[in-house]
């Protein structure tokens, strides 16, 4: 009898060191993460599920490639100006090796969504398509800062958001919004969590939809880390496509619909 219970305090101290062992790991791990500015705004993963597993090359010095990810305005469609393209550091179109994948994640834009258009040329985004229509609530794809908020010539409702992760400038687009979400600014910094605006058919638009686009614009322009010449970004992802430049449909693999986020 006795024995028994020595061996019950026995495992019950083994189980107990393991636990704090690993909390302890834990917490050293957590804290010698540095983050910059924008990762300062650390990621929570508490009921969230990820959106996109994207695999994605760094910027790599040898062979200058990188993956993007790119999309089109309506205006854009049939104008391409493939003259006015200026030559940038990358050349390849094959899939990156094994060794430049990085993993990254990436967060739905909304509680609830099909899509209803893949990314293709002439309109390399999703369309994304909501029971709840305009009720529809719409949030960043990753922690940023809200970079522009204006209305293309069509009238469409526009929001884009500036992230910077692991060294890589990224710009998300959110098009033909309702309305913005209330106290939206550009500089705000928002949280995956933080509401942009409404779903809505604002601009060139053919019911209620979202349409989304994720891109590097430093890709046409190394200068051009906050995407200010989205248009020229545009006509130049077009171009590379239709070279059958690797693109948004392999770099991000959104499910086809979802019920939450
Ligand atoms: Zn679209």
């Amino acid at each position: 009898m006795k024995e028994k219970r020595y061996e019950i305090m026995k495992n019950l101290v083994i189980s107990l060191s393991i636990f704090f062992f690993l909390v302890a790991i834990d917490l050293s791990v957590t804290k010698s993460q540095s983050f910059d500015m924008y990762e300062s705004l650390e990621y929570e993963y508490i009921n969230i599920k990820d959106m996109t597993t994207m695999n994605t090359s760094i910027k790599n010095q040898n062979n200058g490639f990188s993956l993007w990810i790119g999309e089109t305005n309506a205006q854009e469609e049939n104008s391409f100006v493939v003259n006015k393209l200026t030559p940038v550091d990358f050349v390849s179109v094959r899939k990156p090796e094994e060794k430049q994948e990085v993993r990254r994640i990436w967060y739905l834009p909304t509680e609830q969504g099909v899509i209803s258009q893949y990314p293709r040329y002439g309109h390399v985004a999703y369309d994304i398509i909501s029971p709840r229509g305009s009720a529809e609530v719409i949030f960043p794809v990753a922690n940023g800062v809200v970079s522009s908020m204006y209305r293309d010539y069509a009238g469409a409702l526009i929001v884009t958001v500036y992230h910077h992760i692991n060294g890589v400038p990224y710009t998300s687009q959110y098009v033909h919004l309702s309305r913005y979400a209330e106290g939206l600014y550009v500089g705000k910094e928002v949280t995956i969590h933080d509401a942009l605006g409404y779903m809505g058919n604002t601009g060139r638009s053919y019911g209620t939809h979202l349409h989304f686009a994720l891109l590097n614009c430093s890709l046409y322009d190394p200068n051009d880390y906050n995407c200010s010449d989205l248009n020229g970004f545009f006509r130049f992802a077009n171009y590379r496509l239709q070279e059958g430049f690797y693109g948004l449909g392999n770099v991000m693999s959104m499910p086809h619909e979802w019920y939450s986020r």
